[in-house]
């Protein structure tokens, strides 16, 4: 079984194969029954305009509070995906985004935040994928329009032709694409114009290498100038400084996730942070949220 001492025992245990395989056994086994045994959880960290902080979206971020205490996503993510495990998860996961939009828009009507959700590549190849977001979309009453899926990169070029027939499909149920960790993968301009995108998420590495590495600055003002330019949204995942968020917007990027302005919250600490900040900020200006 997984042993934790306390802490993060995933990041200093370091196993033997044999160990390693178990440890992975544990964790699929674990993953198959998270959904009935009411371990699986959802955090949202806001997404905000950079200038002002005014938050107009939140990514579902999926915790797993286990039998062994909690393990983190980038432990279980990578294991629910190669096992396929992912599936029944980011079904349940697209779930939670549908009833989060329902009742964020009935509560906050036009200012509600959009809601942004991770989709695995493991999910985009099962043949019945757009019936069931259709259906999970109709039963929950969401509003496709306010729901952004977020695809990396490396996903998404894996196999552009494959991709492109499955996200028109989804692009005409009414939901919108987002690139996740834009900069990591390669990217063709050409295979990158041609799927239907809306938002660029410029990966947090080259944002933490800001002021460190100058090769990263380099890459972000041309990730930033390439969005622009194709008429795509940017938003800078990780800012956690104000140095940052400055540069950022001095590139010319307009929104903004991270530490700097809020960690993944709870459910009623986003719904207070959003309301306080409704109270305290006046209307949002409609022109700078990512859809209006
Ligand atoms: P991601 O989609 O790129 O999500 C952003 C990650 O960056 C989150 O990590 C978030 O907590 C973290 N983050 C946000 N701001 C900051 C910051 O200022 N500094 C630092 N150091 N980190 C920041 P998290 O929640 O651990 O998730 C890790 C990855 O796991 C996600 O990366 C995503 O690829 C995957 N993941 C999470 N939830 C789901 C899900 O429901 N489905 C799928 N398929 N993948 C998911
Ligand atoms: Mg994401
Ligand atoms: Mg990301
Ligand atoms: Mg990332």
């Amino acid at each position: 079984a997984v042993k934790e001492d306390g802490g993060d025992g995933w990041r200093f245990f370091s196993p033997g194969q044999h160990d390693q395989d178990q440890q992975r056994l544990a964790i699929v086994n674990g993953l198959r029954t998270a959904i009935e045994r009411n371990e699986l959880s959802i955090r949202f960290q806001p997404i905000v305009v950079a200038e002002s902080g005014r938050i107009v979206g939140a990514e579902l971020l999926l915790r797993w509070n286990s039998s062994e205490g909690e393990i983190p996503p980038a432990v279980f993510i990578p294991i629910a995906e190669m096992t396929g495990v992912i599936v029944p998860i980011g079904a349940w996961v697209f779930r939670q985004a549908c009833l989060a939009e329902a009742d964020w828009r009935r509560r906050w009507g036009a200012e509600a935040p959009y809601v942004s959700v991770n989709v695995s590549p493991r999910q985009l190849i099962k043949e019945s994928l757009v019936e069931e977001f259709a259906a999970i979309l109709r039963e929950t009453g969401a509003d496709p329009a306010r729901l952004l899926l977020e695809i990396t990169e490396t996903a998404l070029m894996a196999d552009v032709e494959l991709n492109l027939r499955i996200l028109r499909r989804l692009t005409d149920l009414g939901l919108r694409v987002a690139v996740d960790d834009f900069g990591t993968g390669y990217s063709s301009l050409a295979q990158l114009t041609r799927l239907p995108v809306a938002v660029l998420k410029i990966d947090r590495a080259f944002v933490d290498g800001l002021d460190k590495r100058p090769e990263h600055r380099a890459v972000i003002r041309a990730v930033i100038g390439l969005g622009r330019a194709l008429g795509l949204k940017l938003v800078a995942e990780g800012v956690e400084t104000d140095a940052q968020c400055l540069e950022l917007r001095a590139h010319g990027c307009e929104f903004a996730q991270g530490y700097y302005f809020h960690r993944p919250l709870e459910e009623p600490a986003f719904v207070a942070t959003l309301e306080s900040g409704l109270r305290g900020g006046g209307l949002p200006d409609p022109a700078l949220s990512l859809y209006f």
